[in-house]
């Protein structure tokens, strides 16, 4: 039940109605045992600043940040992770007493998402990722603070691309078809596959690599989670590849978010059950 002293934090976005935050951290903290609520909050594109004075004002506890607020929040922020002042931007504001702090947990949570959810580690791999925007960058940087191997970014633009390479350090650089081929973890950092239910009918479906040149021993991961299976991954299994979907990227980076503002472990059983349930009713 909510009281008087049950403690608000939220996401903000715009658009933000089909976000699966509030179902992913009401979930946590009623497993947690916490007195907490989550809401989403539709912010319009400009709006950051003032979304981060009402925070203030409010005395919200957090804040998750989505779509296209996400390097505007920061000139309204006290101070920044390393990871977010690198990235240039924010997926998570912790309210420290009044003092705002921005976070970016992208990289962390996808690293998570194959340590503890598939018992992949990253060290020493191979790395190929197409795509460079923010989730793409966020995913290069991961690796190379883990140790991949190495870390090839394919992408259409070079700029972002080269961005990606910066950011991911030595052992990363501007790939092509045949690093993709010779990875040990290929990744879509591309939203090719989002919202496409996989055709019966023959129909082409949006594929963001040649997943034909792949061998059996390489793991794919899309970072896209709805579908839960794209053509993509469904194409990679139907050849007999691993496959790695988003949603524990998704779960993941809330979790950090719910250490950084509860200090507490979350439930991250819980969070998944509702992430699921609240993608099968989509
Ligand atoms: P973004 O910043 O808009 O970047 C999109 C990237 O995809 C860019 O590199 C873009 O290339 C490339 N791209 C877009 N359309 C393309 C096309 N038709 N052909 C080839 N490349 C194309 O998006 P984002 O935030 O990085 O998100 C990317 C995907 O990751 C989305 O599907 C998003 O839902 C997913 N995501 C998942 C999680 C998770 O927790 N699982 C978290 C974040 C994002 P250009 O540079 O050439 O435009």
């Amino acid at each position: 039940m909510l009281t008087g002293s049950t403690r608000a934090a939220g996401v903000i976005g715009s658009p933000i109605r089909h976000s699966l935050s509030p179902a992913i951290f009401n979930a946590a903290f009623a497993a947690a045992g916490l007195d907490w609520a989550y809401l989403a909050f539709e912010v319009p594109d400009g709006a950051a600043r003032l979304a981060m004075a009402g925070m203030r004002a409010l005395g919200l506890e957090g804040l998750s940040v989505t779509m296209p607020h996400k390097a505007a929040v920061i000139d309204g922020l006290d101070g920044l992770s390393d990871d977010a002042a690198a990235l240039g931007a924010v997926n998570c504001i912790t309210n420290r007493g009044g003092v705002l702090h921005g976070d970016n947990t992208d990289g962390a949570g996808f690293i998570d998402a194959l340590r503890v959810d598939e018992g992949i580690e990253v060290h020493g791999a191979r790395c190929a990722i197409v795509g460079a925007g923010g989730a793409g960058r966020a995913v290069a940087r991961a690796l190379g603070q883990a140790g991949a191997a190495s870390i090839a970014v394919i992408n259409r633009t070079p700029a972002p691309a080269q961005r990606a390479v910066g950011l991911a350090g030595p052992r990363a650089r501007i790939g092509g078809a045949d690093d993709v081929r010779s990875a040990d973890l290929v990744v879509n950092a591309t939203p090719l596959g989002m919202g496409v239910v996989v055709s019966t009918a023959g129909e082409p479906e949006p594929m963001p690599l040649d997943v034909s040149q792949l061998g059996s021993d390489q793991v794919v991961i899309d970072l896209v989670y709805h579908p839960p299976v794209t053509p993509l991954l469904a194409e990679a299994r139907r050849q007999g590849l691993r496959t790695v979907n988003g949603l524990g990227m998704l779960i993941h980076q809330a979790a950090h978010a719910f250490r950084l503002w509860t200090n507490e472990e979350p439930p991250l059983e819980a969070m998944s059950a509702a992430a699921v349930a609240g993608l099968s009713v989509r």
